[in-house]
């Protein structure tokens, strides 16, 4: 079925009036709030705040300059009570995260509802049949919801490509349940939570968005944009044109589109105020090319998928960013990718990744996960170091 997706264009993403001018000419375009939302609704607003630091204004996270003007917007509608909920990612604290970000402050200014959605419960919802899933555990407040805004922020990321509207359904989830979609298939495991969680509005945060090595350590860009639509698969096609990225190479878009759920042409999007030529901006891609550059580490690659390459490429990044040589390294061999195997006995510490070494999982080092969260590459590294874990013991990352 035909979908549109709105997109608004603005001169400086960090000021409240010029964003409040933004957000108003955006829900002229996609129906008033009055129109969209019944009056008395309790609004659940889903931001992405996957960070314990201030880094909004890095395009890591969905902004509180965004968040204010779209509370207000939303408040237009005579709602009963306006949440912002965030399940925040795996091993972090969503209160700290909405401190540091300026939340606070917009809850304060609105009366909108900080919400940590861990401090909830959660529903156990089926998922398509003949998936990874079979059912996924949601926030009850989420699903309990009259309104449910998804609120992303635009960024490249090195499994999923992009990271907008779809992969932010993740954070509705629990601990154990992201941790699942590591070890079960990112990608796939999103393309299933989005199959059977629609929101009913989707607001993009593009004023100031992230290219390069995204989701977390990518370069800012001052986009000054705001999307808005009500299908996550046509929300994320048109953000992934405006940033220069063909949506096939978006796993979340071509898996949505195998499964038969969302917009299956792009031709069926009708776009309403600026088009996509008018604020196309290529983005750097999140995917490096990695380089080894240590003698005491061998890496066997075979044929591994770019996640996996890159999540270690992050990893080792990581550790060398927080002060930790890897001169100190013990010798290594590290193997990746289905055709990739590692000798039956050695001297060297041996560190297969990704569920494709799936025969190693026997070995004290191995990092399950398809792909394996960069985190818990950085982690088994650390425990190699010597250095205390920072995301809780191996074992929590395997399931049956
Ligand atoms: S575990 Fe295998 S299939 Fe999964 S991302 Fe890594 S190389 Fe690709």
């Amino acid at each position: 079925m035909p979908t549109s997706v709105a997109i608004v264009k603005g001169k400086n993403g960090r000021d409240l009036s010029e964003v409040r001018r933004m957000m108003g000419e955006l829900f002229s375009l996609i129906g008033p709030a009055s129109k969209l939302i019944p009056q008395n609704s309790r609004v659940l607003i889903k931001p992405n705040l996957t960070a314990e630091e201030n880094l909004w204004e890095k395009g890591m996270l969905t902004g509180p300059v965004f968040m204010q003007a779209l509370v207000e917007e939303v408040q237009k509608a005579d709602p009963s009570e306006v949440i912002i909920g965030e399940a925040t990612a795996i091993g972090l604290n969503t209160k700290k995260a909405f401190a540091a970000n300026g939340y606070e402050e917009v809850a304060r200014a609105t009366g909108a509802r900080l919400l940590d959605l861990y401090d909830g419960e959660f529903e156990e919802i089926k998922t398509p049949e003949g998936g990874l899933l079979k059912s996924v555990h949601v926030s009850k407040q989420v699903l309990r919801a009259d309104f449910f805004i998804n609120a992303p922020v635009l960024k490249t990321h090195f499994c999923s490509t992009i990271t907008v509207a779809m992969k932010n359904l993740k954070g509705t989830t629990t601990y154990d349940e992201k941790k699942r979609f590591h070890y079960l298939g990112l990608n796939q495991a999103v393309a299933e939570l989005n199959a059977v969680l629609k929101p009913q509005l989707i607001v993009v945060d593009g004023l100031i968005a992230l290219e390069g090595d995204g989701p977390i350590a990518g370069t800012p860009v001052g986009l000054n944009l705001l999307m808005g639509g009500t299908d996550a698969v046509a929300v994320d096609m048109v953000a992934s044109r405006i940033m220069g990225i063909d949506p096939a190479d978006v796993p979340p878009l071509f898996i949505a589109r195998k499964m038969g759920y969302g917009i299956g042409e792009e031709g069926e999007i009708k776009i309403l105020g600026r088009s996509i030529e008018e604020v196309r901006r290529p983005f750097i891609p999140a995917c490096a090319p990695l380089k080894i550059d240590n003698e005491k580490i061998r890496l066997r690659d075979g044929k591994a998928c770019n996640p996996c390459r890159d999540g270690l490429r992050i990893a080792l990044n990581r550790l060398k960013e927080s002060g930790t040589s890897l001169d100190q390294l013990p010798a290594m061999e590290i193997s990746l990718g289905s055709q990739a195997s590692l000798p039956a006995s050695s001297n060297s510490v041996l560190l297969p990744i990704g569920n494709c070494q799936n025969q190693y999982r026997h070995l004290p080092n191995y990092v399950p996960g398809c792909p394996p969260p960069a985190f818990l590459m950085a982690d088994q590294l650390r425990e190699i170091f010597g250095i205390p874990r920072k995301f809780g013991p191996r074992k929590d990352f395997f399931m049956e």
